[in-house]
């Protein structure tokens, strides 16, 4: 594999204008073209080593698809993947099953294919030595290692896999995934994990400590937008397959766009929602797509004659980040940043009876 030194400040993966094309029909479709309906529309992007990237979407999004393709386990009808700035397609066995080594995928929604008979130990000691046969002390040391730090309690570290629990074989199966720290893990939380749940996941927990040591690389699929991110991180918003927003951390509380604002988590927004649904639901039954328009028109508050056509990705005046929607929020309004939780910023933005006949701001929808 050739080294991305070789070829300058070429990023880990990048993905050029990818697009997923399923058979069939179905209801909240992107388009149709001989049957075919396309739920990921060019999408692009670029994971470096050691970045942390959101794909964040309702179901239904394009994501888990975008994730599909990232991870190699889906290949795309458009586009391509480039590995430290190659086109992976145009790579030998060889380099793409090497590439298949530093690029996984971690899905929690995916059995995990794990022997019943074996053990976490044996599992993830075989993943590191490469073969049952190469296991030596050096391998099952590091495995218990491993599985403690996912949070397998010891007690179950010599237990056949049939007698643990469903819990219990996802973070074998994580461990089995970065025991040889690949350089970049695509991970899909399982789906009552996504929002708030997502700071309890031990194995996100992992792999953000393995990011730390090991200057690995991470995509996370999530329902809702994340709250609290280091420096550097970005969320991609990503709604009817197409890309409709970039946030950098410092604007995570700030998301300009209707749709985004439907995926606050639902402590980023008060009052709470007086329907008990959670944000992420609200949004997958709105998002009704369209052939040419924006995607979240049918739903969006502020749709008007221009959202017909597809908006742009592009930085509106004041603000600090891209989105693609002819109306977004106003950067310059009054959305002041608050403490988690409190609900200041929010409340300041929203404070006031609105005027009969004021159109509700995206983020007054938003929030019920
Ligand atoms: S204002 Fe228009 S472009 Fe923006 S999200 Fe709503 S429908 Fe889409």
């Amino acid at each position: 594999m050739q080294k991305s030194a070789e070829v300058g400040a070429a990023p880990l993966l990048r993905a050029r204008g990818i697009s997923v094309e399923v058979p069939g029909s179905r209801s909240g479709v992107l388009r149709r073209r001989g049957g075919a309906v396309r739920v990921l529309d060019r999408l692009s992007l670029d994971v470096g080593a050691g970045d942390l990237v959101w794909l964040v979407g309702a179901p239904g999004s394009g994501v888990v698809q975008a994730a599909a393709v990232l991870s190699g386990r889906l290949a795309p009808t458009a586009g391509g993947l480039d590995f430290e700035g190659l086109p992976v397609a145009g790579l030998g066995r060889r380099q793409r099953a090497a590439v298949r080594r530093q690029v996984v995928g971690l899905d929690a929604d995916v059995e995990p294919g794990l022997d019943p008979k074996r053990t976490a130990t044996a599992i993830v000691a075989t993943a590191l030595a490469g073969s049952a046969r190469s296991v030596g002390p050096e391998q099952l040391q590091r495995a218990r290692q491993l599985l403690a730090e996912l949070g397998v309690p010891v007690e179950r570290f010599e237990t056949p896999v049939a007698d643990l629990d469903d819990a219990e074989a996802r973070l074998i199966a994580a461990a089995r995934t970065v025991a040889n720290a690949p350089r970049l893990v695509i991970y899909r939380p399982w789906p009552t994990d996504v929002g708030s749940g997502l700071d309890r996941d031990p194995v996100l927990a992992a792999l953000r400590r393995l990011r730390v040591e090991s200057a690995t690389a991470l995509v996370v699929v999530s329902e809702l937008l994340p709250l609290d991110l280091s420096p550097g991180d970005r969320a991609l918003v990503v709604c009817g397959g197409r890309l409709v927003e970039v946030l950098p951390a410092a604007d995570m509380r700030h998301p300009l766009h209707p749709y985004t604002l439907t995926l606050l988590a639902p402590d980023a927004a008060e009052p709470a929602y007086d329907d008990g649904a959670v944000p992420a639901a609200r949004a997958a039954a709105l998002d009704v797509l369209h052939d040419a328009g924006c995607p979240f028109r049918s739903g969006c508050p502020r749709a008007k004659a221009p959202c017909a056509r597809m908006p742009h990705l592009e930085r509106p005046l004041g603000a600090t980040h891209d989105v693609a929607c002819h109306f977004p929020e106003d950067p310059r309004g009054p959305t002041t940043p608050r403490a988690p939780g409190t609900g200041a910023g929010v409340a300041a933005a929203t404070a006031g009876e609105p005027e009969e006949g004021d159109e509700p701001t995206a983020r007054e929808f938003a929030q019920g």
